[in-house]
């Protein structure tokens, strides 16, 4: 009822102007004019990467890998041979699809309390506008992982030659809201959107699980046309997700299958595009907080969302 009714909050005068939302975020390099660039060096970058990979002994997942890791521009996985890229060729076999990419919260949330307090319509409900999300005990916060894992899975998309966009690439003081992040992926007419977070659970409750959009109709929302779609690609995303980072499906939501559905997420409600988040590991459990944590195996998630992701889209 009050959300409207509070006077926007005076913005510091040295705080950056938030930006347009559909506008592709300052860190992109691919944005629609550099498209054609990007194209051009993705090529040679393929080429560099598959080379370099193919001179690489041992085992996935191992030692060997350990050049692939923080950064790395060309980290291809041999261990998913069944999905789309297992052979992808140089220029990528995800060209022509568009991903977005919703990194949970923001790392400026906190700074921004009124703001994100608001509350928004998520179809046939109301809900804060954003949250901070959580934090591991040693204060790693939700919103930095996203930020990385996010990153990190953009760059093996676009290997792949999908467009990514995000919602957001702290890039904006806060938010997007989550209605707002919504909207960017159907404005965007993405084939596929993955909201990437992690949990805020009780010690002792471990493992990701993806979260897929239960029917929902009302106040402008209508998940029933993506309900289909976003299981499929949430089921791929389960597989791929366990297969590359060696981590179970949640022991304490889904029953062991990796998938929860939920009514009273705005950023699914008013999806009109396949959409799931995931949460991938508890932040207050030690022994999810120590992989969380990890660089390595924050390149693992990546790799397993951009299996999951790669396979829906080529199916
Ligand atoms: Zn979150």
């Amino acid at each position: 009822m009050s959300y409207d009714e509070s006077p926007p909050p005076a913005q510091p005068a040295a705080q950056p102007p938030a930006q347009p939302a559909d506008r592709p975020p300052a860190r992109r390099r691919f944005g629609r004019t550099g498209l054609t660039l990007t194209i051009a060096l993705l090529v040679p970058a393929a080429l560099a990467g598959r080379l370099v990979w193919q001179g690489m002994s041992g085992p996935e997942g191992g030692g060997g890998a350990g050049a692939a890791v923080a950064g790395s521009t060309a980290s291809p996985s041999p261990g998913s041979g069944d999905d789309a890229n297992g052979d992808a060729a140089p220029g990528g076999t995800l060209a022509g699809k568009v991903v977005v990419i919703d990194p949970g919260h923001n790392p400026r949330n906190f700074q921004h309390t009124a703001e994100i307090n608001k509350t928004v319509h998520i179809g046939d409900s109301s809900k804060e506008c954003d949250t901070t999300g959580t934090e591991t005990n040693a204060g790693y916060a939700e919103a930095v992982f996203t930020l990385d894992v996010s990153r990190r899975l953009a760059t093996l998309l676009e290997e792949r030659g999908a467009t990514v966009r995000f919602t957001q690439d702290d890039d904006r003081p806060y938010g997007p809201c989550v209605d707002e992040r919504a909207r960017i992926g159907n404005k965007a007419g993405a084939d596929a959107v993955v909201s990437v977070h992690a949990d805020g659970s009780a010690a002792g409750n471990r493992g990701f699980h993806v979260i897929l959009p239960a029917p929902v109709t009302g106040g402008g929302a209508d998940t029933r046309p993506i309900v289909g779609p976003s299981r499929a690609l949430g089921e791929r995303i389960v597989g791929s997700f366990a297969r590359e980072t060696g981590s179970a499906p949640s022991n304490y939501i889904g029953g062991g299958t990796g998938l929860d559905v939920r009514k009273d997420l705005g950023g699914l409600n008013l999806s009109t595009v396949p959409k799931v988040f995931i949460e991938c590991g508890n932040m207050r459990d030690a022994q999810d907080a120590a992989l969380l944590t990890s660089a390595k195996w924050r390149q693992k998630a990546a790799r397993g969302l951009a299996e999951g992701i790669s396979g829906f889209l080529a199916h």
